[in-house]
């Protein structure tokens, strides 16, 4: 059986596609990634999706998204794809032991926080370590705690953390932030807040069972290191499309981000859409994802009809 579309992925993107493409009778398959619903259902209030006067739990408003497609028809799988091959009129994605058809692929699949790469750092993932300040902040009510990176997304969470913490230290490797001026000065100028620049972090200290206890701080200039006790690291150091899928049949930008066509979810395969997070680096909004999903599935039935 050749369906007439599969979307890969299922946060606001891939399921907003999916509710417009079961709207039009195109009875899509959604494949889960490996964070079905995607980065949302990590978080706890969402209060910028238009809608909710009062806000509303990210995984709700996942599940939501979820109910509405399967409402119109759309059918979904719990099994990461493992290859495609894109290029041919009829597209092949496989799911281990499962291979399927169809005419269009709209691609879904998000971006993932970037790591440091440390030893201990999935061990400690949940237990101290984490991606997501919004998410995980509450845990750490007058604790001390420590952000890494320079950009935008270190300097909010950083002052997000001072709701919480006794202390924030911003852990930057090089002597001037990347973030804009506003968040910059906000940082600097916050009392509860010290910047740690030209430093990197060598070591995490701790175990699953104590949580994470210390860092080694590691001085980037000159190489020294001292031992910091802290029960808290989050990391804000950028995002990593998740497009490695896709390597050798899609355009790509040198971060790998998916390339679309103008104002468009095309990419260089007729056939394939691209929409949210992974062909934006820019917004990485839920709701700009939403809106991406919405025109990927509007472009794939406009191609499909044109077939
Ligand atoms: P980003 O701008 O790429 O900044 C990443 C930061 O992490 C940089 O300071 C970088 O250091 C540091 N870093 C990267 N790899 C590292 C490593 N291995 N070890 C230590 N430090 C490392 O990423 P972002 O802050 O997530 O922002 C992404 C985009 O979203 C930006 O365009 C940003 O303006 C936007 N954004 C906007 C807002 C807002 O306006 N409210 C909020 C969040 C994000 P270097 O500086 O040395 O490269």
């Amino acid at each position: 059986m050749t369906r007439e579309v599969i979307i890969l992925g299922s946060g606001p993107a891939g399921l907003t596609a999916a509710i417009y493409a079961s709207r039009a009778n195109l009875n899509p398959l959604v494949i889960h990634g490996p964070q079905p619903g995607g980065q949302l259902t990590t978080t706890t209030l969402v209060e910028n999706f238009p809608g909710f006067a009062q806000g509303i739990m990210g995984p709700e408003l996942m599940d939501q998204m979820r109910a509405q497609a399967e409402h119109f028809g759309a059918e979904f799988l719990q099994k990461p794809a493992t290859s495609v091959k894109l290029s041919a009129e009829r597209k092949t994605v496989v799911c281990d032991d499962q291979t399927f058809e169809a005419k269009t692929v709209i691609i879904a699949t998000g971006a993932s926080a970037k790591t440091l790469g440390l030893d201990r750092e999935w061990e400690l993932m949940g237990y101290g370590v984490s991606t997501c300040a919004t998410c995980d902040g509450a845990f750490f009510r007058n604790q001390i705690i420590l952000v890494v990176g320079g950009g935008d997304s270190a300097c909010e969470e950083a002052l997000f953390l001072t709701k919480f913490a006794s202390k924030v230290y911003l852990v930057h490797r090089r002597d001037s932030l990347r973030a804009s001026k506003i968040m910059a000065e906000r940082v600097i100028a916050h009392e509860k807040i010290t910047v740690l620049w030209n430093t990197g972090i060598a070591k995490l200290l701790g175990d699953k069972k104590s949580g994470l206890t210390a860092v080694i701080l590691k001085d980037t200039v000159n190489g020294s290191e001292k031992e910091m006790p802290a029960t808290g690291l989050f990391y804000a150091i950028g995002h990593q499309p998740n497009t490695d899928l896709f390597k050798g049949q899609l355009e790509m930008d040198n971060n790998g981000y998916l390339v679309t066509t103008g104002a468009s979810t095309k990419t260089n395969i007729p056939g394939v859409f691209a929409c949210g997070d992974v062909q934006d680096h820019v917004f990485r909004q839920a709701i700009t994802a939403a809106g991406s999903g919405c025109m990927a599935a509007i472009e794939a039935e406009r191609h499909l009809s044109g077939h």
